[in-house]
């Protein structure tokens, strides 16, 4: 993730690329092309919003909606940390043929941005309908409504090809502009100046092509210097985005603790095991009889 300025900060914006990352979250699940695209996607837009932001904290990404993929979330840390996962019914999927992409996947529904920055905190949560023909058009709502900035956006995700040169993974690349208000920081352009900038940079943008905002062999910095480097730019240090879960088999013990012990006995299997399987990342946690006493020792022990 690399932000930038342009013209001396009359606008801001934001450079994403994933590969690997979206290789190692996608493959740990079985998705259709439809669902793994989106997720692509939705792994895209949460790690350019968070990027946004300054302070600490889990930024969560979640699409909810009446349609075949009914949940979808993805969430980023300030430290780079990605993942996500979604809920969808294959046959219901196979079945939505009409619409825009967004209609077949979502329905009906919603995308809401949630700033966790830990206990003893206020969540922020913004929300707006998906109103778009594409999760980039909805998201493009959601940054100009919450944010109150004009706000231009390019994504492109491309899924796994085989073959040549022995294949390639996942590959996803985001830019997004945004216009920001004329303030102290830039008091050596006019109102009109500052139009005719923000005008340039989304011209600028959409002269990028899909296949160079998808091509690793571009580095960031080098496919942002060729749209704009007579416009001022100037980058930030590019942040680091990776695959990792947070998931833990503590914090799945306090989980387990939340719920009544009885209805947790009713989840033992065969063995007399209880099995919590993150949706994130697939790992299994196993719960023995004694493994479970202590989970609930420890509740009474605890102040
Ligand atoms: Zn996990």
């Amino acid at each position: 993730m690399l932000p930038f300025l342009l013209d001396a900060g009359l606008v801001r914006g934001r450079l994403v690329r994933l590969g690997p990352a979206l290789d190692e979250i996608l493959g740990g699940h079985d998705y259709p092309a439809m669902v793994a695209e989106r997720l692509a996607e939705t792994l895209t837009i949460a790690s350019a919003l968070a990027g946004a932001l300054k302070y600490e904290g889990v930024f969560t990404l979640q699409i909810q909606g009446d349609g075949p993929i009914p949940l979808l979330v993805a969430d980023v840390t300030s430290a780079g940390d990605l993942r996500g996962y979604a809920r969808f019914d294959a046959e219901r999927l196979a079945a939505a043929t009409q619409g825009t992409v967004v209609e077949r996947c979502f329905g009906k529904g919603y995308l809401a941005f949630t700033v966790d920055q830990g206990p003893d905190t206020d969540r922020y949560q913004g929300i707006v309908a998906l109103e778009g023909a594409t999760l980039a058009d909805c998201a493009r709502a959601y940054f100009e409504r919450s944010e109150q900035l004009a706000t231009e956006m390019m994504l492109a995700v491309r899924p796994p090809r085989d073959g040549v040169g022995g294949g390639a993974g996942w590959r996803a690349g985001m830019v997004t502009i945004q216009r920001m208000p004329l303030g102290p920081r830039s008091p050596i352009f006019t109102a009109e100046e500052a139009g005719e900038s923000w005008n340039r940079s989304i011209i600028l943008l959409r002269s990028l092509r899909e296949e160079e905002l998808l091509d690793g062999a571009i580095a960031p910095a080098r496919l942002l210097n060729r749209l704009y480097h007579a416009d001022g730019l100037v980058t930030d240090p590019a942040r680091a985005l990776r695959a990792r879960c947070r998931c833990s088999a503590d914090r799945v013990r306090g989980t387990l603790r939340s719920f009544p012990r009885q209805e947790i006995e009713e989840l033992k299997d065969e063995n007399g095991e209880v099995v919590v399987t993150c949706e994130f990342c697939k790992t299994r946690y196993h719960y023995s009889a004694t493994d479970l006493e202590a989970v609930y020792v420890t509740e009474t022990d605890a102040p």
